[in-house]
């Protein structure tokens, strides 16, 4: 069952129009939520997240915080769900196809869920990346349809064999094309500010709450491709990519070129917060 405007539906009865400005324009903004044990895992950040990504481009929600938190568990509920994702999106509505915003439009709420499983090897193996000029634009904070740019990285890193690319601005690591990224050096973590160039991951928050609580020292300012290139361990962030080790970067062991002790130790207080 999918949620599609006011109502759950057949997948077959999404019924999309030509005159969707998601379809357009990418105009329209999304949020990837993760299921664990049936439950949404972090659902009021994310939520937090999407209100602020809609009011900075003046999408008006459909729904309040807590319909569409409604909405969601019965999606989850429907579909019999227990370990997965919820993939919401909202675009500003239907309309012939002009830059202006509609003056009359109605925003439009597609939401289903994915029965995934966790990804365990890449989780426990690490992967490996390449680096790439990031060339996004200026406000990467909000979460947006416009993913060509994330798009093309991603397919960059699988036509050079690796599973992620690392993104930077000028030589400055910003992010990867669908997870955040943290370095650690002399036992301290360093990860980009969570400022315009980057999403302020949700998973992000987390393992840098679990950095403090461990006594690591965290300091959220830029560093090189340089300087990640010498780091003692690496990893990736995300909803669905959890804490991820990265072993190699343009071909380049870092560290020992094994996953390391401190994401080792984050990956199991990871766990431990969605664990029943
Ligand atoms: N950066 C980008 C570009 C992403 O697409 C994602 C995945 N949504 C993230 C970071 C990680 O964010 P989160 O932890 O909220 O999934």
């Amino acid at each position: 069952m999918y949620f599609f405007k006011n109502k759950f539906v057949n997948k077959k009865d999404v019924l999309l129009s030509p005159d969707d400005r998601g379809y357009y324009f990418g105009d329209g903004i999304y949020e990837v939520f993760r299921v664990y044990n049936g439950k949404i895992y972090e659902q009021a950040a994310h939520m937090q997240r999407l209100q602020r990504t809609a009011s900075e481009v003046r999408i008006e929600l459909p729904f309040t915080i807590e319909k569409m938190g409604h909405i969601l568990t019965q999606l989850i509920e429907k579909n019999g769900l227990n370990e997965g994702t919820v993939y919401m999106q909202i675009t500003r509505g239907e309309a012939p196809r002009a830059h202006p915003f509609p003056a009359q439009v109605e925003p439009i709420l597609l939401a289903y869920c994915t029965e995934v499983r966790r990804p365990i090897a890449t989780i426990h193996n690490g992967i490996n990346a390449i680096t790439l000029e990031d060339i996004r634009w200026l406000r990467c904070d909000l979460k947006t349809l416009n993913l060509l740019p994330n798009v093309m990285a991603k397919q960059a890193a699988l036509d050079h064999g690796v599973q992620e690319v690392v993104l930077h601005r000028n030589g400055t690591v910003t992010e990867c094309s669908a997870s955040n990224l943290m370095m650690i050096k002399d036992r301290v973590l360093y990860t980009h500010p969570a400022n315009h160039l980057i999403l302020h991951g949700i998973t992000r928050a987390v393992v840098l709450r679990l950095a403090l609580s461990q006594e690591i020292t965290v300091k959220e300012e830029p560093f090189t491709t340089e300087q990640l290139l010498l780091a003692d361990e690496a990893f990736i962030t995300g909803t669905t990519v959890e804490n991820t080790p990265i072993l190699q970067i343009d071909g380049k062991a870092i560290g020992t070129g094994a996953p390391g002790p401190i994401t080792r130790s984050l990956q199991s207080e990871f766990e431990r917060t969605f664990a029943q």
